[in-house]
């Protein structure tokens, strides 16, 4: 029941801002992401369930949300930085 409230909840508000890349999404992509990584929960503690889109939580991976942003900025400088953006 109370899950279900939870969900009706956000779904009033519609659209979701992605906390890696900003975007505003609609739920429908958006997924529960767990920060810093479950899987890595012995090093660095219990986790935070946090909303993510599909694509940044599958980029993200077992990295934590500061590795995320750190390969992201790498991933942009190495894809030709702000000379690459519009075409
Ligand atoms: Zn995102």
């Amino acid at each position: 029941m109370k899950k279900r409230k939870w969900k009706n909840l956000y779904t009033i508000s519609q659209t979701f801002v992605c906390p890696y890349c900003l975007q505003e999404l609609p739920l429908s992509e958006m997924t529960v992401e767990h920060e810093p990584p479950k899987s890595r929960q012995k090093e660095l503690g219990p986790s935070t369930k946090i909303w993510a889109c599909k694509r940044c939580n599958n980029e993200k991976g077992a990295l934590t949300a500061q590795e995320y942003a750190e390969w992201k900025r790498l991933e942009f400088i190495r894809n030709g930085g702000l000379s690459n953006q519009r075409r």
